[in-house]
């Protein structure tokens, strides 16, 4: 249930594949920091099941359909990073698909967000690159640490987001497969893609395998 996918240079990431609907919840321990992304139902109970220590935590959304904010507020407090496009929908049910989807309207309770600016961002000392690629949603966020990528609801191994919902766009996704693939050009073929649903491949992995990069 929950597994080491990236163990380097005194850095971690694990995986944990969480209710309502199997969203990707990853820990990533970096200097200290403890960053959650996406946190599904039941993501608090997840450090300690590492028993790995940590200064401080933060929680980072790639978008804010209900599966990926489902664990919020179960942080108590804790500080969320996000980029504006993405903000909207932690409180508003119809822009999480909580209503539509979720089986409940989600308006998460924690407002102590810290909005993304996009490109570099250092956070507690961590530094990231920050990109928007809308088409899933108007705000999929995609945040590259470098040796590994959050790609979210974007792109999986072998697939990409849903572009039926509403708020989203298909002719964006295209535009932003590729922007994508472009952007792909400049990663190492070992650099991970860590999704929001499914399996964690390589970037070589995912050229080879993903049809809708070759498609657009
Ligand atoms: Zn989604």
């Amino acid at each position: 249930m929950l597994r080491c996918v990236y163990e380097q240079d005194n850095m971690m990431i694990y995986k944990a594949v969480l209710p309502p609907v199997g969203v990707n919840t990853y820990l990533l321990y970096m200097q200290d920091h403890l960053f959650v992304i996406d946190p599904g139902i039941t993501s608090a109970e997840l450090p300690e099941m590492v028993g790995r220590s940590y200064q401080d935590l933060s929680i980072v959304i790639t978008h804010s359909h209900f599966d990926h904010i489902a664990g919020i507020d179960d942080f108590d407090h804790a500080e969320i990073l996000i980029t504006q496009a993405a903000l909207p929908g932690l409180y508003d049910p119809a822009i999480n698909l909580s209503g539509d989807l979720g089986g409940g309207m989600m308006i998460i309770k924690n407002k102590n967000t810290r909005i993304l600016s996009l490109g570099e961002n250092t956070i507690h000392g961590c530094s990231f690159q920050v990109m928007i690629f809308p088409g899933h949603t108007q705000g999929d966020s995609v945040f590259d640490f470098g040796p590994f990528l959050f790609t979210g609801d974007f792109i999986f191994s072998d697939s990409i987001g849903r572009t039926d919902f509403r708020f989203s766009n298909h002719d964006a996704m295209k535009q932003s497969i590729k922007k994508f693939k472009n952007y792909l050009s400049k990663k190492q073929p070992s650099d991970l893609i860590l999704p929001g649903h499914m399996n964690v491949c390589t970037v070589e992995e995912l050229l080879d395998q993903n049809p809708f990069l070759s498609l657009y």
